[in-house]
Formats: structure tokens, C-alpha cells, sequence
């Protein structure tokens, strides 16, 4: 069974904002929060880095996180 280390408390993640290099706020799960229209913009996304959506659904996590500073979401993949 795959366990998300954020969702479960076990470790933080520290990312920065590529805009203006502040530590991000780990808002949660993805899958709390989006609609299928913003959804569906983030996978297809992501399947530009991956290639394999079925497989990279199937082994991360993902979170959003807001930057303080420029107040911008990004969404990061977190590996279960
Ligand atoms: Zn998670
Ligand atoms: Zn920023």
C-alpha cells in the first residue's frame, strides 16, 4: 500500500517558488481542492514531464502549495 509522506505527517516538503524562491505552503491534496477543469490542466501538464499518466497517477501524490509571498499556487507531485 502507498503511503504519501506528507498526507501522513511523516515529512515536509520544502519547495520554493520558482517565481521568487520562497518556501512553499503545503496546502494539501490536489484531489481536495481542484475542479475537473483545473484538474485536467495539471495532469496534462504533468504528462509532459512523465509521459506514462497511468503510472505516474498510480505512484505520487498531489499537492498544492501556495506561495506567501506571490500568492501563487503550484502543484507538485510527491512520491508515495
Ligand atoms: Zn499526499
Ligand atoms: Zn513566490
Amino acid at each position: 500500500m502507498e503511503i504519501c509522506p506528507l498526507c501522513n505527517g511523516f515529512e515536509n516538503y520544502n519547495g520554493s517558488c520558482t517565481t521568487c524562491g520562497s518556501m512553499l505552503v503545503d496546502t494539501g491534496k490536489v484531489t481536495d481542492y481542484l475542479d475537473d477543469y483545473s484538474a485536467y490542466m495539471e495532469i496534462n501538464l504533468l504528462k509532459l514531464v512523465d509521459g506514462d499518466l497511468n503510472s505516474l497517477a498510480n505512484q505520487v501524490c498531489l499537492h498544492l502549495f501556495n506561495c506567501p509571498t506571490c500568492q501563487v499556487e503550484q502543484i507538485i507531485a510527491i512520491q508515495e
